[in-house]
């Protein structure tokens, strides 16, 4: 079996790796039908985030069960699955509680650019579709792995309810699933920050009613301009940077939510700013398995349609270039087909 492996910054290769196995009673072996690569694996890639040794990469997967181990029985052979890209039991307190991504025994899946995937804690983790989908449903059944539900936990997290005013700070993938997912929670004006046209464009497809192309302090200004000078009831923080947290938390206003999602690098909060501001802050790695089950109805009835955040696919070997093209932002993001 092949797969993606990241040696260096900017050095993704496609080599033959030991195909995965049952392990433990626990695990599901799936075979791939789609995966792809997400804006988080572009920081080791660029360097930001360090290479130590030759790494497996990618986290976002669907595909159909080849092989279960003993213990597992709420999945089964010949099913097609989705499942986040941390497995959790679905049982400990903390998922109980929601918060599978915080489960006590979750493990990272980390090496899912590949044609074959071990996924541990599978009874918890996988989630099956009620039939296997027809194929132009695979891209957005893929998104539900971590991207839409990212975007979904960002809107959850900050609040959004039907007929409130909502910021979405970062126009990459989660960032325009954001607004797709805050149009669905009924929100009454979308707000969306980007000064690129083809992801403005995607933006108001998915349901943005305005677009703010400043950044920064003149960002927040433009948001207070369209809000009487109070500010956005719900921001949704999809970056992970200083100013684009910043950002969020200076467009809501006093009461409101930031929900955050970009993994931080660099972000350092001034404890007398926020205390003054009146916002709650609420994120992290999103609990994706919480959101599967509603998720995958939504997309199973053709009510949502995340699979448009893919505006390039390419076969699984051409991985190298998927990562390119991302990098470059020559794509939103790349689908990966085996
Ligand atoms: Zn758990």
């Amino acid at each position: 079996m092949r797969g993606a492996v990241l040696y260096a910054p900017g050095d993704v290769r496609f080599e033959e790796r030991d195909a995965p196995k049952i392990i433990e009673p626990t695990d599901a072996v799936i075979r791939m039908s789609a995966t792809c690569v997400c804006g988080s694996d572009l920081w080791p890639y660029r360097g930001i985030s360090p290479v130590a040794q030759p790494t497996p990469m990618g986290h976002e997967y669907c595909g159909i069960v080849e092989e279960v181990g003993r213990a597992v029985t709420s999945v089964k052979p010949g099913q097609f699955v989705i499942g986040s890209f941390f497995a959790s039991d679905n049982t400990c307190p903390n998922c109980k509680a929601g918060y599978q991504s915080s489960c006590q025994h979750k493990v990272f899946v980390g090496d899912a650019q590949a044609g074959r995937l071990r996924v541990p804690l599978a009874e918890g983790t996988l989630v099956a579709t009620p039939e296997v989908p027809s194929d132009d449903l695979v891209p957005s059944l893929l998104t539900l792995s971590d991207v839409m539900g990212t975007g979904w936990f960002a809107a959850v997290a900050a609040n959004v309810k039907p007929g409130t005013t909502v910021a979405v700070v970062g126009d990459g993938a989660v960032g325009l699933l954001g607004v797709l997912s805050a149009k669905q929670m009924g929100a009454g004006r979308i707000i969306a920050m980007s000064r690129h046209d083809s992801r403005q464009k995607l933006a108001r497809e998915f349901g943005a009613t305005d677009i703010v192309t400043e950044r920064g302090d003149e960002g927040v200004a433009r948001i207070k301009d369209l809000t009487n000078d109070v500010g956005a009831d719900s921001v949704l923080e999809c970056v992970g940077s200083q100013e684009s947290m910043m950002q969020a938390i200076r467009a809501t206003r006093p009461g409101g939510s930031v929900g955050y999602v970009g993994v931080p690098h660099g972000v350092d909060l001034n404890g007398e700013e926020l205390f003054y501001t009146h916002v709650r802050l609420h994120g992290g790695p999103a609990p994706v398995r919480r959101f599967l089950p509603e998720l995958i109805q939504l997309v199973w009835n053709r009510k949502i349609d995340p699979g448009k955040v893919f505006d390039l696919t390419l076969p699984l070997d051409q991985v190298a270039e998927g990562y390119r093209a991302m990098d470059e932002r020559r794509a939103i993001k790349t689908l990966l087909r085996p």
